[in-house]
Protein backbone atom coordinates (compact mmCIF):
# COMPACT_ATOMS: atom_id res chain seq x y z
CA UNK A 1 0.00 0.00 0.00
CA UNK A 2 2.75 2.58 1.06
CA UNK A 3 4.99 3.34 -1.69
CA UNK A 4 8.24 4.04 0.66
CA UNK A 5 8.86 4.44 4.02
CA UNK A 6 9.98 8.23 5.26
CA UNK A 7 12.27 6.98 8.17
CA UNK A 8 14.97 8.95 6.50
CA UNK A 9 13.03 12.14 6.05
CA UNK A 10 12.04 11.89 9.45
CA UNK A 11 14.71 14.12 11.39
CA UNK A 12 14.58 16.89 8.09
CA UNK A 13 10.61 16.54 8.98
CA UNK A 14 11.25 17.34 12.73
CA UNK A 15 13.89 20.39 12.19
CA UNK A 16 11.69 21.72 9.81
CA UNK A 17 13.96 21.54 6.91
CA UNK A 18 11.65 19.73 4.23
CA UNK A 19 10.38 22.45 1.59
CA UNK A 20 6.41 22.25 1.95
CA UNK A 21 5.63 19.89 -0.69
CA UNK A 22 8.29 17.08 0.63
CA UNK A 23 6.66 17.87 4.41
CA UNK A 24 3.32 17.04 3.18
CA UNK A 25 4.28 14.02 1.38
CA UNK A 26 6.21 12.83 4.92
CA UNK A 27 3.26 14.12 6.78
CA UNK A 28 0.41 12.20 4.59
CA UNK A 29 2.73 9.16 4.80
CA UNK A 30 2.52 9.37 8.65
CA UNK A 31 -0.57 9.57 9.04
CA UNK A 32 -1.23 5.97 6.97
CA UNK A 33 1.65 4.15 8.92
CA UNK A 34 2.13 2.99 12.10
CA UNK A 35 5.71 1.91 11.37
CA UNK A 36 6.92 5.25 10.42
CA UNK A 37 4.87 7.28 13.32
CA UNK A 38 6.06 4.77 16.04
CA UNK A 39 9.49 5.95 14.68
CA UNK A 40 8.38 9.49 14.59
CA UNK A 41 7.51 8.56 18.61
CA UNK A 42 10.83 7.78 19.29
CA UNK A 43 12.33 10.81 17.88
CA UNK A 44 9.72 12.90 19.87
CA UNK A 45 10.56 10.92 23.11
CA UNK A 46 14.08 11.63 22.30
CA UNK A 47 13.68 15.40 22.41
CA UNK A 48 11.62 15.74 25.38
CA UNK A 49 14.61 13.67 27.27
CA UNK A 50 16.92 16.06 25.87
CA UNK A 51 14.69 19.28 26.59
CA UNK A 52 15.17 18.03 30.15
CA UNK A 53 19.08 17.52 30.17
CA UNK A 54 21.24 20.23 31.84
CA UNK A 55 23.52 21.65 29.64
CA UNK A 56 26.80 21.00 31.46
CA UNK A 57 30.26 20.32 29.46
CA UNK A 58 31.38 17.20 30.54
CA UNK A 59 34.54 17.16 32.11
CA UNK A 60 37.98 16.59 30.39
CA UNK A 61 38.88 13.75 32.05
CA UNK A 62 35.84 11.38 31.15
CA UNK A 63 36.93 10.58 27.60
CA UNK A 64 40.45 9.77 29.14
CA UNK A 65 38.51 7.88 31.87
CA UNK A 66 36.94 5.67 29.20
CA UNK A 67 40.14 5.00 27.57
CA UNK A 68 41.53 3.60 30.73
CA UNK A 69 38.72 1.75 31.47
CA UNK A 70 39.37 0.18 27.74
CA UNK A 71 42.76 0.04 27.48
CA UNK A 72 43.05 -1.91 30.93
CA UNK A 73 44.18 -5.48 30.15
CA UNK A 74 42.69 -8.53 31.53
CA UNK A 75 46.34 -10.30 32.40
CA UNK A 76 45.89 -8.86 36.15
CA UNK A 77 42.03 -10.63 36.88
CA UNK A 78 41.49 -14.33 37.78
CA UNK A 79 40.46 -16.77 34.75
CA UNK A 80 37.22 -17.02 35.92
CA UNK A 81 37.06 -12.79 35.52
CA UNK A 82 38.44 -13.01 32.10
CA UNK A 83 34.93 -12.90 30.53
CA UNK A 84 33.27 -9.74 31.75
CA UNK A 85 35.93 -7.37 30.74
CA UNK A 86 34.85 -7.91 27.11
CA UNK A 87 31.56 -7.51 28.16
CA UNK A 88 32.36 -4.41 30.08
CA UNK A 89 34.61 -3.34 27.08
CA UNK A 90 31.15 -3.23 25.27
CA UNK A 91 29.11 -1.95 27.47
CA UNK A 92 31.53 1.31 28.10
CA UNK A 93 32.40 1.42 24.41
CA UNK A 94 28.11 1.74 23.97
CA UNK A 95 28.00 4.20 26.91
CA UNK A 96 30.87 6.69 24.94
CA UNK A 97 28.84 6.53 21.90
CA UNK A 98 25.62 7.21 23.80
CA UNK A 99 27.15 10.41 25.40
CA UNK A 100 28.74 11.26 21.79
CA UNK A 101 25.41 11.57 20.20
CA UNK A 102 23.43 13.01 23.54
CA UNK A 103 26.00 15.74 23.53
CA UNK A 104 25.51 15.94 19.58
CA UNK A 105 21.55 15.89 19.62
CA UNK A 106 21.68 18.10 22.53
CA UNK A 107 23.74 20.62 20.89
CA UNK A 108 21.59 20.43 17.56
CA UNK A 109 18.39 20.58 19.95
CA UNK A 110 19.72 23.29 21.26
CA UNK A 111 19.51 25.43 17.39
CA UNK A 112 16.69 23.41 16.37
CA UNK A 113 14.22 24.22 19.14
CA UNK A 114 13.65 27.80 19.39
CA UNK A 115 10.03 29.18 18.79
CA UNK A 116 10.16 30.10 15.27
CA UNK A 117 8.04 32.72 14.32
CA UNK A 118 5.16 31.96 12.09
CA UNK A 119 4.49 33.68 9.45
CA UNK A 120 1.43 35.46 8.42
CA UNK A 121 0.44 36.70 4.97
CA UNK A 122 -2.17 39.48 4.87
CA UNK A 123 -5.43 38.09 2.78
CA UNK A 124 -7.08 41.81 2.98
CA UNK A 125 -7.85 45.27 4.98
CA UNK A 126 -5.49 45.73 7.77
CA UNK A 127 -4.44 42.62 10.08
CA UNK A 128 -2.07 43.85 12.97
CA UNK A 129 0.20 42.00 15.30
CA UNK A 130 0.06 43.72 18.65
CA UNK A 131 -1.66 46.57 17.35
CA UNK A 132 1.17 47.10 14.88
CA UNK A 133 -0.21 47.17 11.05
CA UNK A 134 1.98 43.89 9.45
CA UNK A 135 1.12 45.09 5.88
CA UNK A 136 1.77 42.76 3.30
CA UNK A 137 3.49 40.01 5.38
CA UNK A 138 5.03 39.87 8.89
CA UNK A 139 5.97 37.08 11.31
CA UNK A 140 3.86 36.37 14.83
CA UNK A 141 6.31 35.17 17.48
CA UNK A 142 5.28 33.22 20.79
CA UNK A 143 3.00 35.70 22.51
CA UNK A 144 2.37 38.39 20.28
CA UNK A 145 -1.46 38.55 18.98
CA UNK A 146 -2.46 39.00 15.86
CA UNK A 147 -5.86 40.87 15.54
CA UNK A 148 -8.32 41.31 12.39
CA UNK A 149 -10.80 43.27 12.23
CA UNK A 150 -14.22 43.34 10.77
CA UNK A 151 -12.77 43.80 6.90
CA UNK A 152 -9.61 42.13 7.67
CA UNK A 153 -8.42 38.29 7.02
CA UNK A 154 -5.25 36.72 7.39
CA UNK A 155 -3.06 33.35 6.78
CA UNK A 156 -0.69 31.76 9.55
CA UNK A 157 1.55 29.04 8.39
CA UNK A 158 1.61 26.61 11.08
CA UNK A 159 5.03 25.78 10.95
CA UNK A 160 5.48 23.45 8.46
CA UNK A 161 2.38 21.35 9.28
CA UNK A 162 -0.66 23.51 7.86
CA UNK A 163 -1.93 26.73 7.76
CA UNK A 164 -4.94 28.63 9.88
CA UNK A 165 -6.78 31.12 7.92
CA UNK A 166 -8.04 33.76 10.47
CA UNK A 167 -11.50 35.42 9.02
CA UNK A 168 -12.07 38.82 10.44
CA UNK A 169 -12.90 40.56 13.93
CA UNK A 170 -10.66 37.61 15.40
CA UNK A 171 -8.06 37.72 18.06
CA UNK A 172 -5.49 35.04 17.75
CA UNK A 173 -2.21 34.41 19.74
CA UNK A 174 0.87 31.71 19.16
CA UNK A 175 1.11 30.02 22.10
CA UNK A 176 3.93 27.33 21.60
CA UNK A 177 5.79 26.17 18.80
CA UNK A 178 7.87 23.22 19.41
CA UNK A 179 8.31 20.05 17.11
CA UNK A 180 6.31 18.14 19.56
CA UNK A 181 3.22 20.63 19.90
CA UNK A 182 2.15 23.77 18.14
CA UNK A 183 -0.62 25.70 20.42
CA UNK A 184 -2.33 28.74 19.44
CA UNK A 185 -5.06 30.57 21.67
CA UNK A 186 -8.09 31.79 19.34
CA UNK A 187 -10.07 34.22 21.90
CA UNK A 188 -12.51 35.39 19.65
CA UNK A 189 -13.52 34.86 15.91
CA UNK A 190 -13.58 31.90 13.65
CA UNK A 191 -10.73 30.22 11.70
CA UNK A 192 -10.55 27.32 9.32
CA UNK A 193 -7.20 25.01 10.13
CA UNK A 194 -5.34 22.72 7.36
CA UNK A 195 -3.20 20.30 8.99
CA UNK A 196 -0.75 17.52 7.57
CA UNK A 197 0.64 16.40 10.37
CA UNK A 198 0.10 13.45 12.70
CA UNK A 199 -2.73 13.44 15.23
CA UNK A 200 -1.95 15.64 18.14
CA UNK A 201 0.68 18.02 16.98
CA UNK A 202 -1.70 21.25 16.86
CA UNK A 203 -4.04 22.73 19.32
CA UNK A 204 -6.40 25.25 19.90
CA UNK A 205 -7.21 26.71 23.38
CA UNK A 206 -10.76 28.69 23.13
CA UNK A 207 -12.29 29.82 26.01
CA UNK A 208 -14.43 26.83 26.39
CA UNK A 209 -12.15 23.95 24.86
CA UNK A 210 -9.20 22.68 23.76
CA UNK A 211 -9.54 21.42 19.63
CA UNK A 212 -6.77 18.74 19.35
CA UNK A 213 -6.41 17.73 15.64
CA UNK A 214 -6.72 14.42 14.28
CA UNK A 215 -4.84 15.01 11.14
CA UNK A 216 -7.61 17.18 9.29
CA UNK A 217 -9.79 20.13 8.22
CA UNK A 218 -11.94 22.15 10.33
CA UNK A 219 -13.17 25.47 11.54
CA UNK A 220 -13.70 27.11 14.91
CA UNK A 221 -16.14 30.24 15.98
CA UNK A 222 -15.66 31.63 18.95
CA UNK A 223 -18.25 33.79 20.28
CA UNK A 224 -18.22 37.02 22.43
CA UNK A 225 -19.43 34.63 25.68
CA UNK A 226 -16.78 32.31 24.91
CA UNK A 227 -18.62 29.65 23.71
CA UNK A 228 -17.65 27.54 20.64
CA UNK A 229 -18.44 25.96 17.91
CA UNK A 230 -16.51 23.09 15.77
CA UNK A 231 -17.30 21.90 12.46
CA UNK A 232 -14.98 19.68 10.98
CA UNK A 233 -14.66 18.88 7.56
CA UNK A 234 -11.58 16.49 7.42
CA UNK A 235 -10.69 13.64 9.43
CA UNK A 236 -11.53 14.30 13.01
CA UNK A 237 -10.64 16.55 15.82
CA UNK A 238 -11.34 16.10 19.85
CA UNK A 239 -12.43 18.83 22.03
CA UNK A 240 -11.23 18.58 25.24
CA UNK A 241 -11.84 20.03 28.53
CA UNK A 242 -11.15 18.54 32.36
CA UNK A 243 -12.13 14.98 31.72
CA UNK A 244 -14.59 15.77 29.15
CA UNK A 245 -13.85 14.89 25.51
CA UNK A 246 -15.84 14.23 22.09
CA UNK A 247 -14.22 13.30 18.91
CA UNK A 248 -15.99 14.65 16.04
CA UNK A 249 -15.55 13.40 12.48
CA UNK A 250 -15.99 14.96 9.45
CA UNK A 251 -19.59 16.14 8.93
CA UNK A 252 -19.58 16.51 12.24
CA UNK A 253 -20.21 19.31 14.91
CA UNK A 254 -19.93 19.93 18.51
CA UNK A 255 -20.83 23.33 20.55
CA UNK A 256 -19.11 24.46 23.98
CA UNK A 257 -20.02 26.36 26.73
CA UNK A 258 -17.83 28.60 29.07
CA UNK A 259 -18.00 26.53 32.25
CA UNK A 260 -19.22 23.41 30.95
CA UNK A 261 -17.16 22.20 28.19
CA UNK A 262 -17.56 20.38 25.00
CA UNK A 263 -21.63 19.54 24.11
CA UNK A 264 -22.11 15.64 22.76
CA UNK A 265 -21.22 16.04 18.93
CA UNK A 266 -23.65 15.48 16.28
CA UNK A 267 -23.97 15.39 12.25
CA UNK A 268 -24.40 18.44 10.06
CA UNK A 269 -27.85 16.68 8.81
CA UNK A 270 -29.31 15.25 11.98
CA UNK A 271 -32.85 16.76 12.31
CA UNK A 272 -33.40 19.77 13.81
CA UNK A 273 -35.20 18.39 16.14
CA UNK A 274 -32.35 15.72 17.91
CA UNK A 275 -30.46 19.35 17.45
CA UNK A 276 -32.69 21.30 20.00
CA UNK A 277 -32.52 18.19 21.97
CA UNK A 278 -29.31 17.53 22.26
CA UNK A 279 -28.42 21.64 22.92
CA UNK A 280 -31.09 21.48 25.32
CA UNK A 281 -29.43 17.96 27.08
CA UNK A 282 -25.93 19.12 27.01
CA UNK A 283 -26.74 23.15 28.62
CA UNK A 284 -29.67 23.74 29.32
CA UNK A 285 -30.38 20.69 31.84
CA UNK A 286 -33.11 18.98 29.50
CA UNK A 287 -33.54 15.64 30.95
CA UNK A 288 -35.83 12.60 29.95
CA UNK A 289 -38.25 14.35 27.14
CA UNK A 290 -35.14 16.08 25.46
CA UNK A 291 -33.52 12.35 25.40
CA UNK A 292 -36.81 11.15 24.37
CA UNK A 293 -36.72 13.24 21.08
CA UNK A 294 -33.09 12.54 21.00
CA UNK A 295 -33.82 8.79 20.58
CA UNK A 296 -36.42 8.74 18.34
CA UNK A 297 -34.58 10.96 16.02
CA UNK A 298 -31.57 8.72 15.88
CA UNK A 299 -30.64 7.30 12.65
CA UNK A 300 -27.48 4.90 12.74
CA UNK A 301 -25.18 7.57 12.10
CA UNK A 302 -26.50 9.22 15.07
CA UNK A 303 -24.89 6.41 16.92
CA UNK A 304 -22.11 9.22 17.15
CA UNK A 305 -24.40 11.23 19.14
CA UNK A 306 -25.13 8.20 21.49
CA UNK A 307 -21.81 6.72 22.34
CA UNK A 308 -20.70 10.41 23.70
CA UNK A 309 -23.91 10.76 25.36
CA UNK A 310 -23.49 8.02 27.74
CA UNK A 311 -21.17 9.10 30.23
CA UNK A 312 -23.28 12.27 30.83
CA UNK A 313 -26.42 10.46 32.08
CA UNK A 314 -27.97 8.57 34.84
CA UNK A 315 -28.00 4.71 34.64
CA UNK A 316 -31.91 4.63 33.69
CA UNK A 317 -31.64 6.45 31.38
CA UNK A 318 -27.97 4.78 29.87
CA UNK A 319 -30.30 2.12 29.89
CA UNK A 320 -32.70 3.51 27.15
CA UNK A 321 -29.89 4.86 25.11
CA UNK A 322 -27.94 1.57 25.11
CA UNK A 323 -31.58 -0.31 23.69
CA UNK A 324 -31.81 2.26 21.08
CA UNK A 325 -27.95 1.96 20.10
CA UNK A 326 -28.12 -1.85 20.30
CA UNK A 327 -31.41 -2.10 17.87
CA UNK A 328 -29.28 1.01 15.64
CA UNK A 329 -25.79 -1.08 15.30
CA UNK A 330 -26.09 -4.44 17.27
CA UNK A 331 -23.10 -4.33 20.18
CA UNK A 332 -20.15 -6.79 19.29
CA UNK A 333 -19.60 -9.99 21.32
CA UNK A 334 -18.56 -9.12 24.84
CA UNK A 335 -20.58 -5.77 24.94
CA UNK A 336 -23.36 -6.16 27.65
CA UNK A 337 -26.32 -3.96 28.40
CA UNK A 338 -25.49 -4.17 32.37
CA UNK A 339 -21.61 -3.21 31.14
CA UNK A 340 -22.43 -0.28 29.32
CA UNK A 341 -24.64 1.06 31.87
CA UNK A 342 -21.98 0.94 34.40
CA UNK A 343 -19.62 2.56 31.92
CA UNK A 344 -17.16 -0.21 31.40
CA UNK A 345 -14.64 1.48 29.24
CA UNK A 346 -13.26 -1.83 27.54
CA UNK A 347 -16.70 -2.24 26.56
CA UNK A 348 -17.09 1.34 25.31
CA UNK A 349 -14.26 1.46 23.28
CA UNK A 350 -15.03 -1.98 21.67
CA UNK A 351 -18.63 -0.82 20.44
CA UNK A 352 -17.22 2.65 19.24
CA UNK A 353 -14.24 0.55 16.95
CA UNK A 354 -17.59 -1.22 15.60
CA UNK A 355 -19.42 1.66 14.69
CA UNK A 356 -16.32 3.73 13.91
CA UNK A 357 -16.76 2.61 10.24
CA UNK A 358 -20.00 4.45 9.69
CA UNK A 359 -19.34 7.52 11.23
CA UNK A 360 -16.10 7.99 8.98
CA UNK A 361 -18.68 9.06 5.90
CA UNK A 362 -15.97 10.65 4.15
CA UNK A 363 -14.33 9.95 0.72
CA UNK A 364 -11.62 7.13 1.47
CA UNK A 365 -10.13 6.79 -1.61
CA UNK A 366 -8.78 10.76 -1.55
CA UNK A 367 -6.59 9.24 1.34
CA UNK A 368 -5.81 5.89 -0.38
CA UNK A 369 -4.86 7.91 -3.38
CA UNK A 370 -3.29 10.51 -0.93
CA UNK A 371 -1.22 7.72 1.01
CA UNK A 372 -0.16 5.53 -2.67
ZN1 LIG B 1 6.12 4.14 6.68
Amino acid sequence: MFKKHVSRELSAYCQGELGPDESRRVAEHLLGCRRCRKELDLIKVGIQFAEQIVHAPAPASLWSDIVALLDRQPSARSAKDRNPPRIWRTIALTAAAVIVISAGFVTWYAFHSKDAPWQVVNLSGNPTINAGSIGGEGNLRVGEWLNTDGTSRAQLKVANIGEVEVEPNSMVRLVKTQINEHRIELARGSMQARIWAPPKLFFVDTPSAVAVDHGCAYTLDVDDSGATMLHVTMGWVALVLGGRESMVPAGGRCNTRPGIGPGTPYFDDASDKLKTALASLDFEGGANDALSVVLAESRNLDTLTLWHLLPHLNQPQRGRVYDRMAALISPPGGVTREGVINLDQRMLDGWREEMRPTWQREDRSIWKKLLG
